[in-house]
């Protein structure tokens, strides 16, 4: 019979569904995040099969998970990668219920020294998967104490210090390591080798973004009608975590402002009071842009620079905001930096200044690139 799955969270176990831990009830933040992961909770889909889009991924992924079944085998380990919200926690969290084992769950950036990894490793049963989100995030040490527990199912443990410094071995049950993260280009050549299989997710097409809406809206108990289901798909950047976001403010203001259904006219006021214009940017979206109209003409200009201006973090330009406006381009990345297009300006309702470059000239090989 299949197990239902543990799901322990940084070391503190506790099940799926369950109470946060008591110290975080303090905080408004933890309570914020709390409320957000079960409502998150509410619209993830459950099984592989319930997911919408990524078919190839999909397919291949159920295959394996297949396989390993039928063979009573452990899954090889796999990594995720591609912008943050398209279902690489969904599909770490689909795979073990499809497998029928259990599941641990750290987070790269918690991961400080190898020691933080021991308790998920030598807790890790047979055949069970343990889901390292943002594993660029982990520091070299514990990426190279990784390399021999993926390989072979091992530990090398240094006890005490200098001439008395001993080293134990130490064997592990042999377990699936499922790796997210939104750089691949982070991770070092010997990580990445070490996943068997390696899938990309991409960002969603209309359709499966509006099928997204409709099923979301089911499980929310809220009337949508086709139309206005597309027009939230059209303003969710390919993503389906800003769906259902999005799909929620809809919610909220249909409740305060009409009767609780949702038609495609109310879905396009509530996201206009919101800031989310046609093709779904938000604020920060075209403060990007027009950061790097003004004052920086138009571009060539760093990521670093655009950051400062903007006074937030590089990171989150790179992770969050400019996959998608290089995918729909408005931007384009050049070895001397990112640009406008003159979709870009048009969209800005600018013209282009006259002294900035033309689209994507040879002289700075301007090739549209997803990711770094
Ligand atoms: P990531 O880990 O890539 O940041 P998540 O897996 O946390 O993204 O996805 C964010 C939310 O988007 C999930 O809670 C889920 O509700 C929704 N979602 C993601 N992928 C799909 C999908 N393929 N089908 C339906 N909903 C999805």
């Amino acid at each position: 019979m299949a197990r239902e799955p543990i799901l322990q969270r940084d070391g503190q176990s506790r099940p799926e569904g369950g109470a946060p831990p008591e110290r975080e009830a303090d905080s408004d933040r933890a309570r914020r995040i709390a409320v957000h992961e079960e409502d998150d909770r509410a619209l993830r889909p459950q099984r592989m099969d319930e997911m919408v889009g990524q078919r190839a991924v999909y397919e291949r992924l159920a295959i394996a998970v297949d396989a390993s079944r039928k063979r009573a085998e452990t899954l090889g380990h796999i990594l995720f990668d591609g912008p943050p919200g398209l279902g690489k926690t969904t599909f770490a969290t689909c795979i073990p219920r499809d497998l029928g084992v259990p599941l641990q769950i750290a987070s790269g950036a918690a991961l400080a020294a190898p020691k933080d990894l021991v308790p998920y490793l030598t807790n890790a049963e047979e055949g069970s998967v343990l889901f390292i989100d943002e594993i660029h995030r982990v520091p070299k040490a514990v990426e190279e104490f990784l390399y021999p527990a993926m390989e072979d199912f091992r530990i090398d443990i240094t006890l005490g210090e200098g001439v008395n410094a001993r080293t134990l071995n130490m064997r592990l049950r042999p377990f699936t390591l499922i790796g997210a993260t939104t750089r691949t280009g982070l991770l070092s050549a010997p990580l990445r080798d070490r996943f068997v299989m390696r899938e990309h997710l991409d960002f969603y097409a209309l359709v499966e973004l509006a099928e997204i809406v409709r099923r979301s809206a089911a499980k929310l108990n809220v009337a949508i009608d086709d139309e206005a289901a597309d027009e939230i798909a059209v303003r969710s950047r390919g993503t389906p975590r800003i769906a259902n976001n999005r799909l929620r403010w809809v919610r909220d203001y249909v409740t305060a402002r009409a009767d609780g259904s949702i038609d495609r006219q109310l879905a396009m006021d509530a996201l206009d009071m919101q800031g989310v214009d046609v093709l779904g940017l938000d604020r920060q979206d075209r403060k990007y842009l027009s950061t790097i109209y003004q004052p920086f003409g138009g571009g060539p200009v760093g990521v670093e620079a655009v950051a400062h201006t903007m006074n937030i973090p590089t990171d989150t330009l790179i992770d969050e905001v400019e996959p998608f406006l290089l995918r729909s381009e408005l931007v384009i990345r050049t070895p001397r930096g990112r640009k406008l297009t003159d979709k870009a300006y048009e969209h800005l309702g600018v013209e282009r200044p006259l002294n900035a470059p033309g689209p994507a000239s040879e002289e700075d090989g301007g090739q549209p690139k997803l990711f770094e």
